[in-house]
């Protein structure tokens, strides 16, 4: 009998796992049964936009945190998939940081071209996974969302792409009980426009605070304030946008901080970061990790060392996206198909040590850069993946670094970066990012005149 694989999301995590099984299978292999749950109704996980806050239509916490306004916070290049390239999608070349419907429609792109989506089970949560030592085989309790109805299946393998950017950090301060604004954690944000006017504070200094600090200005907010706690992103701020240390109390409207200064304010943002939440794994299968390069326990970031027949796709605080999904997705297939084996799980042990050393000495964001590629480097060489230029990434990570400090609104305006499979270049944006309000795919493409959306 076939053996039956259980993937765990149909976000980009769970669609690489789907299309690394769909090539095999067109290469002549034998495939295992595919099943993938996905709890919402339809796929994309992250970037399937939804307005929804707090709970979805079925009453489950709402999963995606994307934002109306986004656009790629690196260069398309760093994520193209090597074997549907940005060229063969739109057949142009386009500017390197997309919007997030100019991406979604890219990353569905590939996945309706080799059909997959006849193997997800759209509308279905999975509730429970357990593992049965007897058998070898893990027990996984879904839930029908339309009729409410549980049943428990019978796997060989489960591969968890469930994403880890869903369930906030909340963060409470002095007076944040009392405070008469609204305070609310990025996931919870939507659309930059409801802020027009307003003061806001952001507590936070990564990604999500350095992009929704520029997005709520750039559609009329009229101060932004970012607190840190250790040190500030330190970029030319555009005019309004200011850092300072951490938040100490509220007073009413009034936010105090650590070097005395204080400010009135009518919004709170919470950009505090994510945890790793899985709720439906026993203890035992159960990964516990902060948003790391390299997380405890994971062997080549992907197997479960205590039992590799269940894995995760996805887990590493990311730089790189859908190529690494791809890589990891890759070497999970193979794994199922038998194609490679794997050490024992005191040499696992050991190889994820020296990684995790490796990671803790890191001291800035370029080594972290080298240190994925390198994760991916060690993927890659075992794969049967198509060839692309890993060294053209990495540098483009540094280039984009750069134009970071150059010009923090005015990076996403920037072109000349390579595909990596191609050798294509990018071409500039042809209207400054920081004055263009209507990021639809038309305008972004030069379709359309740009009125505002
Ligand atoms: C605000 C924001 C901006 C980002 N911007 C970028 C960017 O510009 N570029 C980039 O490359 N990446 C970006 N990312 C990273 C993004 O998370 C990844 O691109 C990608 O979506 C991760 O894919 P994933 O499949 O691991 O997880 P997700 O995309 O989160 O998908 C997980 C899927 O699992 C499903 N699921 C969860 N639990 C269950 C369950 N119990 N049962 C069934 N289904 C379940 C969810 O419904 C979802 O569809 C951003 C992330 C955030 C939050």
């Amino acid at each position: 009998m076939a053996s039956r694989v259980a993937v765990i999301g149909a976000g980009p995590g769970g669609l690489a796992q789907l299309h690394a099984f769909a090539e095999a299978g067109k290469n002549g292999a034998e495939l295992p049964e595919l099943v993938c749950f996905e709890k919402q109704s339809d796929w994309g996980g992250m970037w399937n936009y939804t307005w929804r806050t707090g709970v979805d239509e079925a009453g489950d916490p709402v999963h995606a945190s994307m934002y109306r306004h986004l656009w790629s916070n690196g260069p398309k290049e760093c994520l193209e998939f090597a074997d549907y390239t940005f060229d063969e999608h739109f057949g142009k070349p386009i500017p390197s940081y997309p919007p997030r419907e100019v991406l979604y429609d890219y990353l569905l792109g590939r996945a309706r071209k080799n059909d997959i989506r006849k193997y997800i089970q759209f509308g279905t949560a999975v509730r429970w996974v357990s593992h049965n030592a007897e058998k070898n085989t893990f027990n996984v309790t879904v839930e029908d969302l339309k009729t409410g109805d549980h049943r428990t299946e019978e796997f060989d393998y489960v591969i968890v792409s469930t994403g880890h950017f869903s369930v906030p950090n909340m963060p409470d301060f002095p007076g944040f009980e009392q405070f008469p604004g609204r305070i609310l954690h990025s996931h919870d944000f939507r659309d930059s426009r409801e802020f027009a006017g307003q003061d806001l504070l952001i507590i936070g200094s990564s990604y999500s605070a350095e992009d929704l600090a520029l997005q709520v200005k750039k559609y009329g907010a009229n101060s932004v304030t970012i607190s840190y706690r250790t040190a500030p992103m330190g970029f030319a701020w555009p005019e309004g946008i200011t850092e300072v240390p951490l938040l100490t109390r509220l007073d009413g409207n009034t936010a105090h901080f650590a070097d005395g200064s204080s400010r009135r304010v009518d919004t709170i943002l919470l950009c505090t970061g994510y945890r790793h939440h899985f709720p439906f794994l026993e203890n035992s299968l159960r990964l516990r990790t902060k948003n790391v390069l390299y997380p405890d326990n994971l062997y080549k970031g992907v197997f479960w060392v205590d039992n590799p027949n269940l894995m995760y796709l996805a887990m590493q605080d990311l730089y790189y996206t859908f190529t690494l999904f791809d890589a990891q997705a890759w070497y999970a297939r193979d794994y199922v198909l038998g194609r490679v084996n794997l050490p024992s799980a005191d040499q696992m042990r050991e190889e994820i040590a020296s990684w995790r050393a490796r990671e803790e000495a890191l001291s800035s964001m370029m080594e972290a850069v080298e240190f994925q590629a390198d994760h991916l480097r060690d993927l890659l060489q075992n794969l049967d993946y198509p060839k692309f230029d890993v060294d053209m990434t990495v540098e483009h990570f540094r280039t984009w670094l750069g134009h970071k400090q150059e010009d923090i609104t005015g990076y996403r305006n920037r072109g000349g970066f390579a595909s990596p499979v191609t050798g294509t270049v990018s071409p500039a944006l042809h209207t400054s990012w920081w004055e263009m309000l209507d990021d639809s795919p038309e305008a972004f493409l030069g379709e359309s005149a740009g009125s505002a959306k």
